[in-house]
């Protein structure tokens, strides 16, 4: 029984989600959300880290679906994770020793249909990226023209005081502007024209993103030395997290595709030919065997007609085909006919009515406050007798 719900209303899912659907949730959440491209934001990423934390770990998940937030915490679970490194162990960021030489990771999402999945793409993605500025090299301006900051004295830092009542002052210390913080700067006439003595340049830069037949939902194309340059740094990767569009007819299970065929009832009693298109716009016909029956929600496959498989494309998942039968409408058969059809089909089992069997009335049920009724919920604490509760209605003749 799921008393608290927070974390998983903050990453959009049930409390019954699989761990792969809160992936999923947290790996399109944390991407919006992230301080690169939603500066202000912090707080929800902040939160959105939190709940994946807990949610993703089997262990911190039981403890918090029994005694919610207030459990994690006595549990000393909360273990203060830091949301950036939540996050850059979900994309691979690398760790903060190898983020000291190179350059920030830089990670972009893109949505795929799962017709590019099946039969691979290219895709072009517009960058826009920092380069070292051509002009200088990345120096800032010409070279040995760099003078101490004569705002910050060569400190890099401003240290202003402050008076903020009488006899207390207030020191307080910050990065100096004039220089970034870099104590030496080049005056006007030296500084670099092209990139204004920053020492980059934002170029655009486009990437041909190739969608291998078979790639998953979720799958990183990396594009090494991609990021941000900036002197002295390794640039860092781009990663594109590849996000399947939801397909109106297949739906995909790993490998295998899934998808619905409807029935008449003639067809599932009395055998049917149907198409089904594929992915890659072939029409495959399915049959019954002679004299087979198809019931309600009935399950066949098709070998080697799932998704390819990655990295061997010849090799497909299977494709399971999941069949639901449409019922006449009621009248639909004069009752002279219907004596007929009876005898067609299977026989009844004959039944036994005694005096005691008590006759009711068959209602409609409505189907949600049905559900409710089963999971306890409809119930409350206090068992007072205010009616019918239920969805049931009646109608009387
Ligand atoms: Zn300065
Ligand atoms: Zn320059």
């Amino acid at each position: 029984m799921v008393h608290e719900t927070g974390y998983y209303d903050l990453l959009g899912v049930s409390p019954k989600a699989s761990p792969e659907e809160i992936k999923k949730a947290y790996r399109k959440l944390a991407l919006k959300y992230h301080p690169d491209k939603n500066p202000n934001e912090g707080e929800k990423f902040k939160h959105i880290s939190q709940a994946y934390d807990v949610l993703s770990d089997p262990k911190k998940r039981d403890l918090y679906d029994q005694g919610g937030e207030q459990a994690i915490k006595e549990g000393g679970m909360n273990g203060g994770s830091n949301p950036m490194d939540i996050f850059n162990m979900f994309f691979g960021g690398g760790g903060r020793m190898q983020r000291e030489r190179k350059g920030k990771n830089v990670v972009h999402q893109l949505s795929v249909t799962l017709d590019e999945m099946y039969n691979g793409s290219t895709r072009k993605l517009g960058l826009q990226k920092n380069v070292i500025c051509e002009k200088c090299e990345g120096y800032g301006g010409k070279k040995g023209t760099l003078e101490k900051c004569s705002t910050c004295k060569g400190r890099g830092v401003q240290i202003k005081v402050q008076q903020i009542g009488p006899g207390m002052i207030q020191q307080t210390q910050s990065m100096c502007s004039d220089c970034q913080g870099q104590g030496e700067k080049f005056s006007s006439k030296d500084r670099c024209k092209n990139c204004n003595g920053h020492k980059v340049e934002r170029k655009k830069k486009i990437l041909e993103v190739h969608i291998d037949k078979g790639m998953k939902d979720g799958q990183k194309i990396t594009f090494h030395g991609e990021g941000d340059q900036e002197p002295g740094l390794e640039p860092g990767d781009v990663i594109i997290v590849l996000d399947q569009k939801e397909h109106p007819v297949f739906k995909r299970q790993e490998d295998n595709l899934r998808t619905n065929v409807n029935l008449k009832l003639v067809e599932a009693l009395c055998g049917f030919k149907k198409t089904i298109q594929t992915l890659d716009n072939r029409t495959l016909i399915i049959t019954t065997q002679p004299g087979e029956v198809i019931k309600p929600n009935d399950i066949k496959s098709i070998q080697n007609e799932g998704m390819p498989i990655y990295k061997e494309p010849y090799e497909k998942g299977q494709l399971v085909v999941q069949f639901q039968v449409e019922f006449p409408e009621k009248h639909w058969l004069p009752e002279h006919l219907m004596y007929q059809l009876e005898r067609l089909l299977p026989s009844r089992e004959d039944l036994l009515i005694v005096d005691e069997m008590e006759e009711v009335d068959l209602c409609e049920v409505d189907v949600q406050t049905q559900q409710k009724t089963y999971s306890g919920e409809a119930y409350d604490e206090d068992d007072d007798d205010e009616g019918p509760r239920s969805g049931v209605q009646c109608q009387t003749q």
